[in-house]
């Protein structure tokens, strides 16, 4: 008997970000003092309205199915944050929820490629886009992008990138890892140049409030008509409201697009949760006075780590304008050894950072850009100090 698994499994990596908590998670369960700043999720609670909404639906019953889509109640209040906020008008049935944004974009990946459909995608890039394509038989191609350029591609790139067998450009502002944001100017240059190519634009907005020194968000489907016919905006109440484990996400697009999501979340998922669906409404709906509070805590903590990042030698870093993580190049470690192991690759310092120091940091090698490490500054202040000064004494001790 020779019984095998589906050839893509072969070719799709663990999720690196998700694989280093874990660890971080394990060595502290040994006792070991861990600071983690692998974290790709805010440290604070989910705001207090929110819960008590979650507990007053679960107390009234809506503890069964819902509309495969998700609840009129979830979609109404989708629809009016994006008119409220982005000034994006959409139908219900241009709507749809799911179970977190990276199973928004995976139900989206499935509705759009076809087998060998090429996604581009920038790099440095979150780690599940390129696998998700992968999974689902598509070809990723990745589109290198310079630090001394914001990290951010241009016309020229995708003149570059461009084939017959584009199907789908994934831009992701503000972008993790990077931290960039692109500008109102840029965004209406690849706008002008996308238009009417036969391509689809999916912009993943999940950090869309995390803005620092005064960055502004642009969506790219607020720059014409034209442009949000050909976008499907993904979003999601993870990140805002500290929502991470709810699993609610969603999108924004054309109706021919959203409705065969509709389907093939009729014959996978069934529905988001009944009650973390009530308690996304009221995050969208009520008080937004905690993405505030949040966001103040985050500025400190940037600047904090910013600055003090660039203390260490070997180690360069522009500051973030967006979402929560510091991306330094340390490829100046690189070649140089700790407790008799050789540092060759972001792997190597990873690991060692771990072992021998005990910071939890995601490797750039899962993001597309090995010179790189990716520090999450969503930690406390004091854990931010203390890491810091770990990484300042670890690259110190490096012979
Ligand atoms: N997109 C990006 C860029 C992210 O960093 C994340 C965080 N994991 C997601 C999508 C997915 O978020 P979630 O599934 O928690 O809604
Ligand atoms: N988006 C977060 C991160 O990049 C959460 C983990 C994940 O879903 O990959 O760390």
């Amino acid at each position: 008997m020779s019984l095998s698994l589906a050839d893509t499994v072969g070719k799709v990596r663990p999720s690196k970000t998700l694989a280093v908590a874990a660890k971080a998670r394990e060595l502290r369960e040994q006792g070991i003092d861990v600071i983690n700043f692998s974290a790709g999720e805010p440290d604070f609670d989910t705001p207090q309205n929110i819960k008590d909404a979650a507990v007053k639906a679960l107390q009234a019953g809506q503890t069964k199915y819902t509309a495969a889509g998700g609840t009129p109640e979830l979609k109404k209040a989708v629809q009016a944050k994006l008119q409220r906020e982005n000034g994006l008008t959409y139908t219900a049935s241009q709507i749809i929820v799911n179970a977190g944004a990276k199973h928004t974009l995976f139900t989206l990946f499935q509705a759009l490629l076809n087998d060998g459909d090429e996604v581009l995608i920038p790099a440095p890039y979150w780690v599940s886009y390129p696998d998700m394509v992968t999974l689902l038989r598509g070809k990723p191609i990745i589109i290198p992008t310079e630090a001394e350029n914001n990290f951010e591609i241009t016309v020229e790139d995708l003149q570059k990138y461009l084939t017959p067998r584009t199907k789908v450009l994934v831009l992701n502002s503000p972008a993790n890892p990077t931290g960039s944001v692109y500008s109102q100017e840029k965004l209406q240059a690849l706008a002008d140049f996308l238009v009417d190519k036969n391509l689809y634009i999916v912009s993943d907005e999940i950090y869309e409030h995390f803005l620092y020194d005064g960055a502004r968000f642009h969506s790219i489907a607020q720059l014409s008509e034209k442009i949000r016919a050909q976008t499907i905006v993904v979003n999601g109440v993870s990140k805002a409201y500290s929502m991470t484990g709810w699993r609610i996400g969603y999108a924004a697009g054309p109706e021919n697009v959203l409705k065969a999501m509709t389907v093939i979340q009729s014959q996978s998922l069934s529905n988001p949760t009944s009650i973390a669906q009530a308690a996304a409404v009221e995050a969208l709906n009520g008080s937004q006075s905690a993405v505030d509070k949040m966001l103040k805590a985050f500025q400190e903590r940037r600047d904090y780590m910013c600055q003090f990042l660039l203390t260490i030698p070997g180690i360069t870093c522009r500051c973030p304008q967006g979402a929560f993580y510091a991306f330094p190049d340390v490829s100046a470690l690189y070649g140089k050894s700790c407790q008799g192991r050789k540092i060759n690759n972001s792997e190597d310092l990873a690991e060692l950072l771990l072992t021998a120091a005990h910071l939890a940091v995601v490797p750039g090698s899962g993001f597309g850009a090995d010179n790189y490490i990716r520090l999450s500054y969503a930690s406390s202040l004091e854990n931010i100090r203390q890491g810091l000064a770990r990484l300042k004494d670890f690259a110190a001790a490096l012979i």
